[in-house]
């Protein structure tokens, strides 16, 4: 049990000024570049009028799209379970009756029956989140530092002090993106500027120490900014997060690396969406609620409906039939509705639409 009192509070208070000095220190620094870039280079040191209104222009584009992203990382707060997740006061009760094991696992089971979850832990029981009580949708995290369980959680960013998940993952690699740009582009025009510095062809004013320390801030940020940006686009390819990047999903019958890939350019639009238009904009287009993903997976999974909450009702009317585990490429989720399904393929189309949909109940109607 964590202790609880005025001195804790008070600690956990301070806590939480403290997580905010690597955003202090960003938004310093960034203070600090659009000075010694707009006044001490373009307006003191550029001679060029043409050379100075262009790399103004571009430097304010980039400058504010940077802050608009950083900004929206930073304060889109991050998405939680659904009360579809959470137990009901009985269920939880049951729970705390339960001692671990095979019991407290049969009410999980129970509970998680008609919930939209196709993954595991290692040992193969349901996710649940003692702490938050519930039960963790896919790709659902309990994020230690928040103290709260994040939908497709990524990580934790210290340098934007919130969860990178569901909710703002297209803003943080708009903020990598644009923050690898802004960098790129001051060490590119100040290169010439900075040359003169060593070559004494600057006038002896403060503005040159500025354009030094300029171009080594922009150049060293460029480099750790690009590999950081590279790796994310590799996971946004294989639609996966970091913590799954570090620990692969397990699925029911086990462990699979891309458990849910759906190949290069649906993966792409699960983050981006589908309107090209919001692509570049630090505006939610994400595809999907968060709790559910389609998955070419679900339908091995035989305890779980293979659609996601929400999709259809009728499955629940569902008779008992045993349905082939024929594995479905992709998953017949709303995100990705053009996507073929095996009940396309079925001898029973109309059967399968209100049974197959649903294997949870068959096992169920089976005990
Ligand atoms: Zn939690
Ligand atoms: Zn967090």
């Amino acid at each position: 049990m964590a202790p609880s009192g005025p001195g804790s509070s008070a600690r956990r208070r301070c806590r939480r000024v403290l997580y905010w000095i690597p955003v202090v220190f960003i938004t310093l620094l960034l203070c600090w570049s659009y000075y010694a870039y707009a006044i001490q280079l373009c307006i003191v040191s550029m001679e060029n009028t043409g050379e100075q209104v262009v790399c103004l222009m571009a430097y304010h584009l980039l400058f504010g799209m940077f802050v608009w992203s950083y900004w929206k990382t930073i304060f889109t707060l991050p998405m939680n379970p659904s009360k579809e997740f959470h137990l009901s006061y009985a269920e939880k009760e049951l729970l705390e009756r339960e001692p671990r094991g095979e019991a407290h696992q049969e009410v999980l089971r129970r509970a998680a029956k008609d919930l939209p979850i196709y993954t595991r832990t290692m040992s193969g029981a349901i996710r649940y989140c003692d702490r938050c009580q519930l039960i963790k949708p896919d790709r659902c995290h309990h994020c230690s530092v928040c103290d709260k369980c994040i939908l497709k959680m990524d990580h934790h960013c210290p340098w934007v002090n919130n969860c990178v998940g569901f909710s703002n993952y297209k803003f943080f690699l708009l903020f990598l993106a644009y923050s690898l740009l802004y960098c790129l582009f001051i060490a590119a025009t100040d290169l010439q500027y900075f040359i003169k510095f060593w070559t004494n062809g600057l006038p002896d004013t403060q503005a040159k120490f500025h354009i030094m320390f300029l171009f080594f801030a922009a150049a060293m940020f460029s480099v750790s900014l690009s590999s950081l940006f590279g790796y994310h686009c590799w996971l946004v390819s294989k639609n996966k997060s970091t913590l799954e990047a570090f620990r692969s999903p397990v699925f029911r019958h086990g462990t699979d690396k891309n458990g849910f890939s759906l190949g290069f350019s649906k993966n792409m639009r699960q983050v981006f969406g589908d309107e090209k238009k919001y692509w570049l904009l630090p505006i939610f287009s994400s595809l999907g609620d968060g709790c559910s993903f389609p998955t070419c997976l679900v339908n091995q999974d035989p305890e779980q409906p293979s659609t996601p909450a929400g999709l259809s009702s009728t499955a629940k009317n569902s008779e008992n039939h045993q349905f082939p585990a024929k594995p479905l490429r992709e998953s017949q989720s709303h995100l990705l509705t053009d996507s073929q399904s095996w009940t396309e393929s079925s001898t029973n189309p109309g059967k399968c639409k209100a049974g197959m949909s649903n294997p949870a109940l068959t096992m169920e109607n089976e005990t």
